[in-house]
């Protein structure tokens, strides 16, 4: 017996795999919607332009690379609140946003899921139907129980508010409620700010633990307009929690760079709150990496910079949008008869399509067009060389 004989072969991550069967095709014009990625209309991943000078810059300084604190940089951190927060918030001005940089998003809600778990709350976490596959993962790794709450509504192709409310009203106090704070992945079905003023109240009147992921913050609306949801909580008075991810924003992916944000009653609660923080990053990896998190801060704090990528950000959400409204006319001219006009509803990079596993399956076999067998694709990745022959096979398909 081996020590390793007992283990079972874990099943393929849902996206990473499918990306690794679409390595591996050799049909020139394959084309993958599956990916959770950005791509311009070459069909590369972008490299900003205010990430290269900001890179060229800390290049030229020849910075030493010793160890930065448990939290991450000041800079970064500060810069991080102000985008969620705003330039005048007064929870920023009263101490009362602890902010700590982590890896991407996902190392975001790893870090605030631990630090809730050490709460001793005995309560579980409640994500949306569907969400990004990872939630689950992430809180069921920190120990939480996870349970769903009613979320997309499947006729409409839109949020079944009621459904929700009525779920959000059944969970237990001091559940911790996963909301996408934008551009709902994988659905792209986004509640408005009446419905969010809305949420709010019950998780006051439920004593509910708010937990905003914000991973696409500028790709439906811009920046301002994206963070409503943090500033509406923001002015709510309750203590929350929030994920940022700059992995879309700034196109940089691979260096893993992201936020937890918590936001608490008091600079003195802050205090407690940062040490307890820090001793769960400690236990976990320490510190964070300088990189990622010194091209983020140098572009938010430098104003030539931060007008370089708001543009960039500018031109990535209207090529979404563009080709959101191309699909859906080249569809209909296609002959698909079904209402695809929601898609132009849906924000951000994702849309659930309404395709079936089945069809999704035909879609991979017979044309190399890949997407999630829930039928989740991802309008980031068409671009005008590719939308054509997507439409045809998914109007073949749905024929
Ligand atoms: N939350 C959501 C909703 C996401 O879609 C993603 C990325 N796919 C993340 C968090 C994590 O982002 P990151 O790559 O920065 O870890």
């Amino acid at each position: 017996m081996t020590l390793f004989a007992s283990v079972q072969l874990a099943p393929k991550d849902p996206i990473f795999g499918l990306t690794e069967s679409y390595v591996a095709d050799q049909r020139p014009d394959k084309v993958n919607l599956g990916v959770g990625v950005y791509y311009t209309d070459e069909g590369k991943v972008p490299l900003l332009k205010a990430v290269i000078k900001a890179e060229e810059a800390i290049v030229a300084k020849q910075s030493p690379r010793s160890y930065i604190p448990i939290e991450g940089p000041n800079p970064f951190n500060s810069a991080v609140q102000t985008l969620l927060f705003g330039a005048q918030s007064t929870l920023i001005q009263e101490g009362r946003v602890v902010t700590a940089e982590c890896l991407g998003g996902t190392g975001a809600l790893r870090v605030g899921a631990d630090f809730i778990k050490r709460l001793n709350l005995n309560a579980p976490c409640a994500i949306t139907n569907p969400t990004w596959e990872n939630h689950r993962g992430i809180f069921e790794s920190a120990g939480f129980e996870v349970i769903d709450y009613t979320y997309f509504d499947g006729q409409t192709r839109g949020v079944d508010f009621a459904g929700m409310v009525k779920s959000l009203e059944s969970l237990k106090q001091n559940t911790t409620v996963l909301l996408h704070a934008c551009c709902h992945n994988p659905t792209g079905a986004d509640i408005t700010e009446a419905q969010w003023a809305q949420v709010i109240e019950i998780c006051k009147a439920k004593q509910l633990i708010p937990f905003l992921d914000i991973a696409y913050q500028g790709f439906a609306d811009g920046i301002e307009q994206d963070g409503i949801a943090v500033r509406l909580f923001a002015q709510s008075g309750l203590s929350f929690f929030v994920s940022s991810s700059f992995s879309k924003s700034l196109s940089l992916y691979g260096e893993r760079v992201g936020a937890l944000s918590i936001v608490t009653q008091s600079k003195d609660e802050s205090i407690r709150v940062l040490s307890q923080l820090k001793r769960v990053i400690r236990t976990n990896y320490s510190n964070p990496p300088t990189h990622g998190a010194a091209i983020t801060a140098a572009i938010l704090n430098t104003p030539e910079l931060r007008k370089m990528w708001e543009e960039e950000l500018a031109e990535m959400r209207d090529r979404i949008k563009a080709m959101r409204q191309g699909l859906v006319e080249k569809l209909a001219a296609a002959g698909v008869k079904q209402d695809f006009s929601f898609i132009n509803t849906q924000r951000g990079m994702f849309s659930y399509s309404g395709l079936t596993a089945a069809q999704v399956e035909t879609l991979q076999k017979e044309d190399g067009i890949y997407a999630l067998s829930t039928g989740r694709i991802c309008v980031a990745a068409l671009n005008t060389k590719n939308i054509d022959r997507v439409a045809k096979a998914i109007a073949r398909v749905l024929a």
